[in-house]
C-alpha cells in the first residue's frame, strides 16, 4: 500500500490545488487495491458480483449441430441447380433424443428447432417452405442454401475457451451464460462495504424539525443510492455532529468496520469545523481542489483502525457536487477496491441545442436531457440553473453533459459527451 506522499511523487506534475479530473482518476488507481478475498455463490446470488476468476468453458455450447427451425434436415449436395428436390419423409427427430435411424439419398428426416442433427445432414429446410405430397417432401428452388437453419457445435462457446473473464461485473446475461456452461456455482470477489455519513451542524435529519438555516440531509439518500446501484454493501451512518469526539468515534468505527468511507460537507477552504482536521489527524489524507464544476473541494486518503485501514472520500457538501464527484471518481474508484476490471462510461454524443459557456482548463459536468429530435439527431439541452446546490437539476437529466478540461464555449450545434445515467443515477 502506497502513502499519499509516494503517489503524489510518482504523478508527473501533481498539484494538489489545481488538479485535473483525470489526475485524480490516475491517483485513485493507484490509492485503491482490490480487496482480494473471494467466495464462491451460487448463480442465482451472483447477480451484480465481480468475478475472481476467468470461467473457462467445460463444454462446448452447444454441444451438437442441431436444428435452428422446426422443418426437414436432408444432405445439401443432393441439391441439383435448376430443379426442386424430392425426398422421402423416413422420421421425425425430437429435442432433446438423438434420432436413431440412418437417412439415406433421396430421404430426409423431420427435425425440430434444437434437434441433433444426424451424421451427414447439413442443412435444414423449415416446415412453412415445403411442398408436402404424402410420404415425399418436394423442396423448391432458391429456399434453402447449403448448411441454412443448422447450429454449429460450440458456435457459441468452444470448450476450453474462455467464457468470461476476471473481473467482469456479472450481469442477467452473464448469469445466463455462466448456467449454460452446467457451473451452479462462480467465484467472486466478497462484496465491498462501505460506510458514510454526513457532516455538518446544519444539516438536519429527517424526522427533526426544520429550524432557521438548517437543511435537510439529501447526500446520505442520493449517497445510499449510487451505492446499493453498485452493488456494495452499505452502512449508514447518519449525521454526525460538528464536535472532534463525535467525529473520531465515527470516523474509527467506519475505517473499523468498512473497506471504504465516504463523507459529505467539511472540506471546503472556509471550513471552520472539525472534520478536516481529524481526517488529518486520524488517516494519511491529501486534501485536494479539483479544476472541475461543480465539486471543487475533495479530501482522498486512508484511516487506519484496529489493523485494517479503510479508504476515505471526502466528498464536498453540494448536493450535486457529491453525486458528480461519486460519479466521476469514486464509483470507478469503487469498482476497482471491488475487484472489477475500471471502466470507464461510455460517453455519447449530442448536438448542444444551446450555447454553453465554459473557461478551458476545468472539466465541467452540467446536466443535461438528451433527446432524439424530429430529424432522428441526438440533441441535448441542459436542465437550466446549473448551481451545485439544485438537486431538481440532477432528477430532471438523463446525463451530464461532460465538457473537457480543455475545452472552451459550445455553439449551438457543436457536438458535446454526454454521460448517460442509465441505470446509475
Ligand atoms: P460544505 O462543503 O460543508 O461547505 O457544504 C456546502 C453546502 O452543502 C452547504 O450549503 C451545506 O449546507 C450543503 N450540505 C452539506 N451537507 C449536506 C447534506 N448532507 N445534505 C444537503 N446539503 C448539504
Ligand atoms: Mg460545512
Amino acid at each position: 500500500m502506497k502513502t499519499i506522499e509516494q503517489i503524489a511523487a510518482e504523478l508527473q506534475g501533481y498539484d494538489p490545488q489545481a488538479l485535473s479530473a483525470d489526475r485524480v482518476n490516475d491517483f485513485l488507481a493507484r490509492l485503491v487495491e482490490p480487496v482480494g478475498q473471494t467466495e464462491d455463490v451460487a448463480v442465482f446470488d451472483a447477480l451484480g458480483r465481480v468475478l475472481a476468476h476467468d470461467v473457462v468453458s467445460p463444454i462446448s455450447v452447444p454441444p451438437h449441430d442441431n436444428s435452428a427451425m422446426d422443418g426437414f434436415a436432408f444432405d445439401s449436395a443432393q441439391q441439383q441447380p435448376g430443379q426442386p428436390l424430392r425426398l422421402r419423409v423416413v422420421g421425425t427427430a425430437f429435442a432433446g433424443k438423438a434420432w436413431a435411424g440412418a437417412v439415406a439419398a433421396g430421404e430426409c428426416l423431420k427435425i425440430m428447432t434444437g434437434a441433433i442433427m444426424p451424421p451427414g445432414l447439413d442443412t435444414v429446410v423449415p416446415l412453412e417452405f415445403v411442398k408436402t405430397e404424402g410420404e415425399h417432401i418436394v423442396v423448391p428452388l432458391g429456399v434453402v442454401g447449403a448448411g441454412d437453419n443448422r447450429r454449429l457445435l460450440g458456435e457459441d462457446l468452444m470448450a476450453g475457451q474462455a467464457a468470461l473473464r476476471q473481473g467482469q461485473t456479472l450481469g442477467p446475461a452473464a448469469l445466463g451464460l455462466v448456467a449454460s456452461l452446467g457451473l451452479p456455482t462462480v467465484r467472486v470477489f466478497r462484496r465491498v462495504r462501505v460506510a458514510y455519513f454526513s457532516t455538518g451542524d446544519e444539516i438536519l435529519s429527517l424526522g427533526e424539525p426544520a429550524r432557521e438555516g438548517a437543511v435537510y440531509d439529501s447526500n446520505r439518500y442520493t449517497v445510499f443510492g449510487l451505492l446499493t446501484r453498485l452493488g456494495v454493501e452499505v452502512m449508514d451512518m447518519g449525521v454526525v455532529r460538528d464536535e472532534p469526539a463525535a467525529l473520531e468515534a465515527a470516523f474509527r468505527d467506519a475505517a473499523r468496520q468498512a473497506d471504504a468511507i465516504i463523507t459529505s460537507g467539511g472540506v471546503s477552504m472556509g471550513e471552520a469545523d472539525h472534520t478536516k482536521a481529524m481526517m488529518k489527524q486520524l488517516g494519511d489524507v491529501a486534501f485536494w481542489r479539483i479544476a472541475m464544476r461543480p465539486g471543487r473541494p475533495m479530501a482522498v486518503g486512508r484511516i487506519e483502525e484496529a489493523g485494517k485501514s479503510a479508504v476515505l472520500f471526502g466528498l464536498p457538501g453540494n448536493p450535486v457536487a457529491v453525486m458528480v464527484t461519486f460519479l466521476a471518481f469514486v464509483r470507478p474508484a469503487l469498482q476497482r477496491l471491488m475487484g472489477g476490471t475500471a471502466s470507464a462510461p461510455v460517453l455519447l454524443q449530442a448536438r448542444s441545442a444551446e450555447a454553453l459557456r465554459k473557461k478551458p482548463g476545468r472539466t465541467e459536468y452540467q446536466r443535461g436531457i438528451v433527446v432524439r429530435d424530429a430529424a432522428g439527431t441526438l440533441t441535448v439541452r441542459t436542465t437550466g440553473n446549473q448551481g451545485s446546490g439544485v438537486l431538481s437539476s440532477m432528477v430532471q437529466a438523463n446525463g451530464l453533459i461532460v465538457l473537457h478540461h480543455g475545452q472552451g464555449n459550445v455553439a449551438v450545434g457543436d457536438v458535446v459527451d454526454v454521460m448517460m445515467f442509465d441505470g446509475v443515477v
